[in-house]
């Protein structure tokens, strides 16, 4: 008996609709990809009950005629590739041709659509309900395309029953619509959930220069998340000999010549949170390959290596990054709904990856001095009556405080002491302030600029005004306050000197002890510790076999100032296991030692007081990156005027 049947057209967009169509999102996510592809200008998304009973997506591109129109909702239906080989370099967002037919066999379809160069002022709706086809006619429209999918798996309880929350799955597509917002900002969207608008992107218009591509960027970006301090990333390199190697190979095996040789370009370019900015989940990491939202394990790695020490453990950073590279470089079809990629040369995108964040983090400090104000939130004659009020400050005011990055003059008294005055002076300061709104109304609207931190707070001149808990530096910028962590601030100084030496080789000055100690570990620590001798040796702390599990401690580098140094290397050894939990390694890396053994160099030293401070910023200002200590918390943060008048409740 034979038994093997075809399964019905219908039975196969419903398997289909299964990998394709989890959820209301990847509704929202294949009419959206239609839309682009379709080169629309203009796209609303309209929801209800987060997409269940409704998803309504309609824009403003090409249309399609009747046959078309009809043609779509037939499985392995297509406009975008022809043979197969065109898999190989896909420059649309859609290429299976079942989005459609799955939808609407999984929901309650109408699709009303219009051909934009068209003279006829007539469209065609469908309506299909659970994959059959009802009613098709002519009716009036606007060009474009409108899809309207209502009461989403009605056929099929049980994926019904898998769905969420209405709020979840709202927020799945929000996540979804914010992704495609920020690869087409030339697009305008528009967002209605139950009624109410969620959002009204305009268009950002945008040359094909990349500059303009990434102040584009910036504004869409802003406009969905808000103000963030973001370092443009623009990074170029090459691919081509390992990639055409690889053709070579396909083609051999094909018994096909292989090609010309190409030059495959990968560019790597967008926006980066600035050093301190970063978030404890990826919500704010939106990365996108060939501007298809993508997940790559990879490229997640990457962003985290190329922070560096620029990031705390546990956190990630914002960012929204584009890369560029030959469609055949990539492929876009490992998973059903082309949420993952897969690259020919994983290993080198992860590389330029990292190294495009990475440069882009040391631009930041490298770039050269602004010009005097361009950043000030103040008007110019406020400004100077600031400047003014600050010369002919209250009596009590220190002597003159030293600039940085001027060459300083050293303090006349120990920080800490002069800090009370000086402070009071500073939350004093009289009349400028006064009527800010009214007499100098802000330039109006009061649009964040987008400048507002372009230059880099250590580039611009800072004053000191005092020390508060013997720890946080209080300084003074022409934006606003500076709060600097001492400790921090060390610890990345230490941390880069350190590194420095370990390129050249050189090993750290040290202190011989006058008395040497032996220090007991258990067997497990001191079979720990035994592997790390050599850099920790190299590093300035004088450790060596002294038995089984005894060590012998003569020396420590220079910059300790520790008075119990058993403790200290106790507690140095504590640290260094629990980082080589981090990394999984037996034998940790040079990085992972320079960086705790200055942090334990910093907790034992005292406070810095007097000229200490000043070189400690003049140091800071030589370090890559020196905005964050080597384990990736802020060495200064910034609160600048705007901020301040908003908390006082000057300005909204
Ligand atoms: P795919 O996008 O993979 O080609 P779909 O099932 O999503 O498959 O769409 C089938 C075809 O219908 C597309 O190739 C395109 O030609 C046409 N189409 C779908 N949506 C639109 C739209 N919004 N505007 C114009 N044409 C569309
Ligand atoms: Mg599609």
């Amino acid at each position: 008996m034979n038994r093997i049947k075809l399964l019905s057209e219908q039975v196969a967009n419903q398997i289909a609709a299964g990998e394709v169509i989890e959820r209301p999102a990847s509704v929202v996510k294949e009419l959206v990809e239609n839309s682009l592809d379709a080169g629309a200008r203009k796209i609303s998304v309209e929801i209800q009950a987060g997409g269940r009973s409704l998803v309504r997506v309609a824009d403003d591109g090409t249309g399609m005629s009747r046959d078309d129109a009809l043609l779509c909702l037939e499985r392995h239906a297509t406009s975008k590739i022809r043979r197969a080989e065109d898999l190989a370099a896909i420059a649309t967002m859609g290429f299976r041709g079942e989005a459609l037919p799955s939808i609407a066999s999984v929901s309650k379809f109408t699709l009303i659509t219009r051909e934009r160069d068209d003279d006829s002022p007539e469209g065609t709706q469908i309506t299909v309900a659970g994959g059959t086809i009802g009613e098709v006619k002519a009716a009036g429209a606007a060009p474009g395309t409108s899809v309207e999918v209502r009461q989403l798996f009605f056929n099929l309880p049980a994926r019904r029953k898998f769905l969420r929350t209405e709020e979840t799955e709202a927020a799945h597509i929000q996540h979804y619509l914010t992704l495609a917002a920020l690869a087409y900002p030339e697009v305008a969207f528009t967002f209605q959930k139950d009624g109410r608008p969620v959002w009204q992107l305009p268009a950002v218009k945008s040359e094909p220069a990349l500059s303009s591509r990434i102040a584009a960027l910036r504004e869409r970006l802003r406009a969905l998340l808000g103000d963030e301090k973001l370092l443009a990333v623009n990074f170029a390199a090459s691919l081509e000999e390992d990639f055409a190697a690889e053709q070579a190979e396909v083609f051999e095996t094909a018994e096909k010549s292989p090609p010309e040789p190409r030059h495959s370009t990968i560019r790597v370019w967008g926006l980066i949170g600035a050093p301190g900015v970063s978030r404890a989940t990826r919500e704010s990491q939106f990365v996108f390959v060939n501007r298809r939202p993508v997940e790559n394990r990879g490229v997640n790695y990457a962003l985290i290596e190329g922070c560096h020490t620029t990031l705390m453990k546990g956190r990630f950073p914002v960012c929204c990054l584009f890369l560029e590279l030959d469609p055949a470089a990539v492929d876009v079809n490992v998973h059903p709904a082309k949420r993952e990629v897969k690259f020919h040369r994983e290993f080198e995108v992860r590389k330029f990856v990292a190294q495009a964040i990475r440069e882009a983090l040391l631009a930041f400090h490298a770039q050269p001095e602004a010009k005097p104000e361009p950043q000030s939130q103040l008007p110019v004659e406020q400004q100077l009556a600031m400047d003014k009020s600050l010369e002919s400050g209250p009596k009590i005011a220190t002597p003159p405080l030293p600039e940085f990055p001027l060459p300083v003059k050293v303090l006349e008294r120990p920080a800490p002491v002069a800090a009370q005055p000086s402070l009071a002076t500073g939350f004093s300061r009289p009349a400028p302030f006064t009527p800010p709104v009214h007499a100098h109304p802000l330039p109006s609207p009061p649009q964040p600029s987008p400048t507002a931190f372009a230059t880099p707070l250590l580039n611009v001149p800072l004053r000191l005004v005092g020390v508060i808990g013997k720890l946080y530096v209080v300084l003074e910028s022409d934006r606003g306050i500076v709060l600097l962590d001492q400790h921090a601030a060390h610890e990345r100084i230490l941390f880069e000197q350190m590194l420095n030496r370990l390129e050249q080789n050189e090993f750290a000055p040290t202190q011989k002890l006058l008395l040497p100690e032996t220090i007991e570990l258990s067997p497990r620590d001191a079979n720990f510790l035994r592997e790390q001798l050599a850099p920790l040796t190299r590093l300035g702390v004088g450790l060596s076999e002294f038995g089984e599990r005894t060590f012998l401690l003569d020396a420590l580098p220079a910059f300790v100032k520790a008075t119990d140094t058993r403790r200290f290397v106790l507690d140095l050894v504590d640290e260094l296991k629990a980082a080589g939990r981090e990394v999984n390694l037996a034998r940790l890396g040079e990085h992972t030692v320079a960086k705790t053994v200055c942090r334990h160099a910093v907790k034992a030293n005292d406070p810095l007081a007097g000229p200490e401070l000043e070189n400690l910023i003049a140091d800071l200002r030589r370090c890559t990156m020196p905005y964050t200590c080597p384990h990736g918390r802020p060495t200064l943060i910034e609160m600048n005027y705007r901020e301040l008048e908003k908390k006082f409740g000057r300005t909204q």
